[in-house]
């Protein structure tokens, strides 16, 4: 399968700056990737790239396929990119914005209409349609750009920091957007914060210092921090009548207790390295009869696996 974005040993320096040091990474086709790095980490430089707005000092990047320095056009046909500072137009109505927009994007006067409908409908600004666009709250002026970058039914959207300056209503509406338009659009989301990665995102990449320091699932990056699977068990009853059974597991490494709280034993249960235990707990709490309140993994947050992976040497090239 062509991968939908192709990132091959790209870098760019800026006089003394450099600000991208051969960075790899591929997103595949219907992927909504996570690109996720501090400030000044070289995320916006890197999309800029692939947009095509400016040129890379070395290596290439493909998008769809095709060569971005030699077919560009045929590029930003494929490209919905929503830049972090959006220039609206303030004295235009949204619908009459949006319609603008169509037409320097190629849409044939005939079909303007149902196009911009449908793009606003699919980021629910159809309500404010008929309102000034300078009169609007910044989460509607944000979902206005992201209609303009779906006015062309673009392939991949190219998304940098979507929710910055939002308030915690609009970044859950604007996260829940995403997650809907990823349904039929593949994404690349820039972002520095975890929970957005968390909330959205097949996949993620790590970027630091103009390197890419990971490329993994949110799943599996915590994975990696932690080494093994940890599981919290409650169980009705004192802790020492279920240590010894589930010590006992196929699978098992070591069991702690963790408490004794409302008549119930609170217990962390540790797998041997690769082995999944819930599904042995499950089983031994039904063959006892043991009243199972809560069987769910301990899981190293996605951001003390970030910090871990930016605070420490490179550790893979992606
Ligand atoms: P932020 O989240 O703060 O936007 P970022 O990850 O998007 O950060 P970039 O904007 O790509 O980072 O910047 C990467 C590095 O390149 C930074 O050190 C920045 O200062 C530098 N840089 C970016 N643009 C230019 C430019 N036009 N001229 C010189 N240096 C630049």
């Amino acid at each position: 399968m062509t991968p939908a974005i192709a990132i091959d040993r790209l870098s760019k320096r800026y006089d003394t700056v450099t600000a991208l040091a051969e960075i790899s990474f591929e997103v595949q086709p219907g992927e909504i990737m996570g690109f996720l790095g501090p400030n000044g980490a070289g995320k916006t430089t890197t999309l800029r790239i692939l947009t095509g707005l400016i040129a890379p000092t070395g290596g290439r990047v493909r998008i769809d396929g095709l060569d971005v320095a030699e077919r560009s056009l045929e590029v930003r046909r494929r490209i919905g990119y929503l830049p972090e500072h959006v220039a609206l137009y303030p004295e235009l109505r949204v619908q009459e914005y949006l319609a603008y927009r169509a037409g320097l994007k190629g849409v044939e006067r005939g079909g303007r209409r149902s196009r911009v409908a449908e793009a606003m409908e699919r980021c629910r600004v159809a309500e404010v349609a008929r309102q000034l666009i300078g009169r609007l709250s910044k989460g509607y002026r944000q979902r206005v750009a992201l209609a303009d970058c779906l006015l062309a039914r673009p392939k991949i959207l190219i998304l940098d920091e979507p929710t910055i300056g939002l308030d915690p209503h609009q970044i859950r509406q604007t996260r829940e957007l995403i997650t809907e338009l990823g349904r039929t659009t593949t994404i690349l989301l820039s972002t520095h914060i975890l929970p957005e990665v968390e909330a959205a995102c097949h996949k993620v990449a790590i970027i630091n210092k103009g390197r890419i320091i990971a490329v993994d699932t949110p799943q599996r990056l915590r994975m990696r921090l932690q080494g093994t699977q940890v599981v919290r068990v409650q169980l009705r009853g004192e802790p020492a009548a279920f240590e010894s059974p589930l010590r006992a597991l196929p699978g098992v490494a070591r069991v702690g207790v963790c408490g004794h709280v409302d008549g119930f034993a609170s217990l962390e249960v540790e797998a041997a390295s690769g082995a999944d235990v819930r599904e042995p707990i499950y089983r031994l709490a039904v063959e006892r009869r043991w009243a199972l309140r809560e069987l769910a993994p301990v899981q190293a947050s996605l951001e003390e696996v970030f910090i871990h992976l930016t605070t420490t040497e490179p550790q893979d090239g992606g």
